[in-house]
């Protein structure tokens, strides 16, 4: 193809298909090489957390939201042995229960409706480079045998969580933490319609939120280092550990899918974003970054960096100016934390407290009391507020009312030795996540001396 564009985006997924979208929208000549464009059947990216809802907006996109039965999601319920409550989002905002794929058509959908967005489906074999540079992607088509290129300014990769260009471009660890394995639940009571519910189970946590009028996912999570097979095991597992920790009203649609035995199961991973610049491409989406979908903040996550690359991208004028594109790369590597690190630290924070038992019962007591022991964290859950401080103030002040229960309820020894053990925990637990996520006074020195370093 001899035409150049100003951007090329690798993979049209949520992270690529609303930046295409976002791009297209303000007259940016932009390619997208997508490996299939038929709506997919997956178990990911079914809860749009209300902070990604409002992201959607700001881009307008909020229309793509519309016509596949999203149902509102209004807050959460959360059960742990017998016991229950709920917590509503704030401010009346709502998230959105969806089919991924159904939402993941719309967003293409609107992408093809922009005239300067040529899309292809072809998947992406390498990235093309030039002294340094890279230039472009080299592609094929299902319908042909040999490889072609397009040329690009820029080339946005954000080709999905088995990213096959990570590598190039970052220095990410890769780790799974769990495997999710996932349900879907016909004609399920949920005991609070329109909430998504979180079993506080023993050994690990299950979701279960409604995707439309008649189904709910459950996500059920296995934090062996193992994916779970079908087998008697299994079953077995399913029926002595989980059903008996579930709401009641939920057994029979449980049941039935148990035994039609169609479940998904799918690695959950943990890989900070350490991008290492190369001029002419830039990470996004789950390439660059990944957290437990615990916490369902993964496509928020996805839309806010979109957001934040477009919004730079839409202000530049000549993208033939390679040193000004690649500074707006930099700057958005360097600053996307202000809007993600409560993302990514909740959501991994919170699947360590999960499987510690002292810490798991004490974030359920204080998230119990209500008031804004309840609001403020699901503030921050929601990805409404993106405050880093007021989630480390109240991820310590759950360890600190953990003690004080412990000291309460237990004898004097058992209480101070549990006590420690669970605030070294609670410190092991947030403290590698915050490093991670670069706080802006690591990061002041080295944009003041011009310098960025990723590593
Ligand atoms: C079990 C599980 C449950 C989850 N649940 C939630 C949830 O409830 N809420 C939430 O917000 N997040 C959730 N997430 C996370 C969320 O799904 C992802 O963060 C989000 O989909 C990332 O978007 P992406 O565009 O980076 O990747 P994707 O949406 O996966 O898109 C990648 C795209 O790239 C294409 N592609 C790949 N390779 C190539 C190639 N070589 N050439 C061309 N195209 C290519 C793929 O076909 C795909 O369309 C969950 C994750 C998991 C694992």
């Amino acid at each position: 193809m001899a035409e150049e564009f100003d951007i090329c985006i690798v993979g049209a997924g949520i992270a690529g298909a609303s930046l295409a979208c976002y791009l297209g929208k303000h007259g940016k000549r932009v390619a997208v090489i997508e490996k299939s464009m038929v709506e997919r059947d997956v178990i990911i990216g079914e809860l749009l957390q209300p902070g990604g809802v409002d992201v959607l907006q700001e881009m307008g996109l909020e229309e793509c939201l519309n016509g596949f039965d999203a149902q509102p999601v209004e807050g959460y319920a959360l059960f742990m042995q017998g016991e229950h409550f709920t917590i509503r989002y704030p401010n009346h905002k709502a998230g959105r229960g969806f089919r991924n794929g159904k939402f993941l058509q719309a967003l293409r959908k609107e992408m093809l409706a922009q005239p300067t967005v040529t899309v292809i489906e072809g998947t992406v074999e390498s990235l093309t480079e030039i002294d340094g540079i890279i230039n472009g992607v080299k592609y094929k088509t299902k319908t042909s045998d040999s490889s072609q290129t397009i040329s690009a300014k820029l080339t946005v990769v954000s080709d999905g969580m088995f990213s096959l260009f990570r590598e190039q471009l970052s220095a990410n660890e890769k780790k799974v933490t769990s495997y999710f394995m996932g349900l879907l639940l016909k004609s399920c009571e949920l005991p609070y319609k329109n909430y998504g519910h979180v079993v506080v189970a023993e050994p690990s946590p299950c979701l279960m939120y409604p995707i439309n009028a008649t189904e709910t996912r459950m996500l059920i999570d296995f934090p062996w280092s193992e994916a779970p097979r079908k087998s008697p095991e299994l079953i077995a597992y399913l029926e002595n550990t989980i059903a008996p920790q579930l709401p009641s009203s939920m057994l029979p649609s449980f049941w039935e899918a148990v035994n039609e035995g169609k479940f998904k199961v799918m690695p959950n991973h943990h890989i900070p974003a350490k991008p290492v610049y190369k001029p002419g491409a830039v990470l996004l989406g789950d390439s660059l970054n990944m957290r437990h979908p615990l916490t369902g903040g993964g496509m928020t996550v996805a839309l806010t960096d979109a957001k934040n690359l477009g919004a730079r991208l839409i202000a530049i004028q000549n993208f033939a100016d390679t040193k000004q594109v690649g500074e707006l790369v930099k700057q958005f590597y360097a600053t996307r934390h202000n809007q993600t690190a409560t993302i990514n630290i909740l959501a991994d924070a919170l699947y360590g407290v999960m499987r510690n038992e002292d810490l798991k019962r004490a974030c359920y007591d204080y998230l119990k009391r209500g008031g804004h022991y309840a609001h403020e964290p699901i503030s921050i859950l929601s990805a409404v507020s993106r405050d880093v401080n007021l989630l480390l103030s109240h991820f310590f002040s759950v360890a600190g009312y953990g003690i004080k229960n412990l000291i309460r309820t237990k004898s004097i020894t058992v209480g101070l030795l549990r006590s420690r053990a669970m605030l070294r925990d609670a410190v092991n637990i947030v403290a590698p996540l915050v490093l991670n996520e670069k706080p802006s006074w690591k990061w002041k020195y080295p944009i003041k001396a011009g310098q960025i370093v990723f590593r």
